[in-house]
């Protein structure tokens, strides 16, 4: 067709007053209005980042699709609150934008046209809506971002992606600062950052405020019993329809859910008020009490701020200057040491995990540095041990799907590196039951931080203890069948005995390692009948590991 330049007038006289001659040239405008670049736009269930720059003004040759895919349900089994909540905050995403005027193309898990997974989603919508264009946003997840890649590459229109724009840094940034490094250390990372993004510096840009970097000394009590906890801020919302709508669609889940009263946040202003929640009850003793464990609570000071934060409905930034700006406002109540904790966990360890993901996925998830394969004991889905620690941190995570991060790392991690279970069935554990749990973070932490299974990637030693810290740093082993001192004999804790046996074990690996140099010379005073008891009870132990 011949182009000719119209004006507005022109083309309203055409449409109003059609002229035979003209209509060529009217349905060629009609098409080509219709047609012009429409684009179809992917966001994912951790992408719900209202403050995107997609998002600030509307554009009607856009459509955004957004899908309760099975593929994502199914990958692992996750916990029922963890599928429930990213379904209706994926849903409350796709409303709020809808109602700001952008097109959506969203599929709830039964909708007639739902495919099975993300990807043929896409396809389906292409093929289907003549788009002209496809755009997504850089996923998280390794698996996703290869999916898109391979998608792109299928595809004969273009494709673009595009960031998230929620982290500081860059997937490659971590990379990038320990090039040529032997050692990655979390801290150097963590100050880098502080300077780059002037977080709590001097005005020379070098130096911390008050000359120290990091208050993690002051960050290890244990809770006393006069202080009070704060009670969780809880949305109680009735989910059941959901609930019914998983159930009649088979979807797999575990650990339990009360659906009248379903308690986390599922949108951002929720999850701004989870976090005002957090500065104004629990911020005051979150550093000094950010490792203790009890049986009197299960949020303590912690903020609850990690599904929000991964599903993006609220920034690590924002979150960070809010926190600075209350502490500012309350420097007579808020000590330093729990402001820098606090930073230290989000522009530190959070955004130092998604590098090391990055720069070392996919190998990272192969990773067995022990060679370990023990299957995980059974009691970890249902939390029916004898072993107060272990069934409190298990039970509270199948009640919640929320345990913090010293039970993870000192409970349930400790027991399973000590037992030598295979680094993937903890990942599928650990990837499953956890609201907060998507595959960047949760690896990092769980075959890395946790297992050791990267041999000194994400840590610089494995991190074990025996009842000796977990009677420490908590209260469980006063309510326990098991006796915290003892190492041998009727009801030793088997903390004691597998916590010997482990570095018994792996000399060859660990004999190196001058973090830990100490415990082997620990272990070669004790002298060979006092070990070999040690070994004999940690063999019944691993026999019997069920009946614990
Ligand atoms: C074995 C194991 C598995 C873990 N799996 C996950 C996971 O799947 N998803 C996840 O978000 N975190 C994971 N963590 C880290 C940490 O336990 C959780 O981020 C934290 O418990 C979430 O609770 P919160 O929001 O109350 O955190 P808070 O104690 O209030 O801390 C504030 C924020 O700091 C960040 N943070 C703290 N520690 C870490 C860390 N080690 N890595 C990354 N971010 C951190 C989180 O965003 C958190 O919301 C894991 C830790 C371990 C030891
Ligand atoms: S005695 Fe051992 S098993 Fe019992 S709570 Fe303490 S550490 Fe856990």
């Amino acid at each position: 067709m011949e182009w000719a330049i119209f004006s507005l007038e022109h083309v309203n006289t055409l449409l109003d007053e059609p002229d035979p001659a003209d209509s060529v040239i009217l349905l060629h405008l009609i098409v080509k209005i219709n047609m012009a670049d429409q684009t179809l736009r992917l966001i994912l269930g951790d992408q719900l980042n209202l403050q995107h720059s997609w998002f600030e003004n509307t554009d009607k040759t856009v459509t955004y699709l957004m899908a309760e895919s099975r593929s994502e349900t199914d990958y692992v089994r996750h916990h029922i609150q963890k599928v429930v909540g990213f379904f209706l905050s994926m849903r409350a995403f796709a409303q709020k934008i809808e109602e700001k005027g952008h097109q959506v193309i969203y599929l709830e898990l039964n909708d007639h046209e739902n495919q099975s997974s993300i990807i043929d989603n896409v396809k389906h919508q292409l093929t289907k809506g003549d788009f002209e264009k496809f755009e997504y946003l850089l996923p998280d997840e390794y698996r996703l971002d290869q999916a898109l890649e391979e998608l792109k590459g299928n595809l004969s229109i273009p494709v673009e992606s595009y960031d998230t724009e929620h982290f500081l840094s860059k997937r490659e940034t971590v990379a990038e600062l320990f090039e040529g490094k032997k050692q990655w250390l979390m801290e150097t990372f963590y100050r880098q950052m502080r300077k780059d993004y002037d977080i709590m510096m001097e005005e020379d840009g070098k130096t911390p405020i008050t000359g120290q970097w990091n208050y993690d000394e002051d960050n290890r009590k244990k809770l006393p019993k006069e202080v009070d906890i704060p009670s969780p801020l809880s949305f109680q919302r009735d989910v059941q329809e959901i609930v019914d709508l998983l159930e009649s669609e088979g979807v797999k889940t575990i650990g339990q859910l009360d659906a009248a009263h379903f308690d986390w946040p599922l949108t951002r202003e929720e999850n701004l008020e989870l976090l005002d929640h957090f500065l104004q009850h629990q911020f005051i003793n979150f550093g000094r009490y950010q490792d203790a464990m009890t049986d009197r609570g299960y949020l303590l000071f912690h903020s609850k701020l990690s599904f929000g934060m991964n599903t993006k409905q609220i920034s690590p930034s924002e979150v960070v200057e809010a926190a600075l700006q209350y502490w500012k406002d309350h420097q007579d109540d808020i000590d330093i040491a729990q402001v820098e904790g606090f930073v230290r966990q989000i522009i530190g360890w959070r955004e130092f995990m998604r590098g090391i993901y990055w720069a070392k996925m996919p190998e990272f998830a192969e990773m067995n540095f022990f060679g370990h394969d023990c299957a995980l004991p059974s009691w970890f889905w249902t939390g029916e041990t004898k072993m107060k620690c272990l069934s409190h941190a298990i039970g509270q995570s199948l009640d919640k799907a929320y345990a913090h991060h010293i039970q993870r790392l000192m409970v349930t991690g400790n027991f399973a590196l000590l037992l030598g279970v295979h680094p993937d069935e903890l990942d599928e554990w650990y990837l499953g039951i956890y609201m907060d749990a998507i595959q960047w973070v949760e690896i990092t932490n769980t075959r890395g931080m946790s297992q050791f299974a990267d041999g000194g990637i994400v840590g610089t030693k494995p991190y074990v203890s025996s009842a000796n810290y977990i009677n420490k740093m908590g209260d469980y082993c006063k309510n326990c069948q098991y006796a915290k001192s003892k190492k041998t004999g009727e009801n030793a804790c088997p903390f004691n005995s597998l916590y010997w046996d482990f570095y018994d074990r792996h000399r060859d690996k660990l004999a190196d390692n001058h973090r830990v140099a100490m415990m082997f010379r620990v272990w070669d005073r004790m002298g060979e009948d006092k070990q070999a008891d040690i070994l004999e009870q940690a063999a019944f132990y691993k026999e019997n590991i069920e009946e614990l």
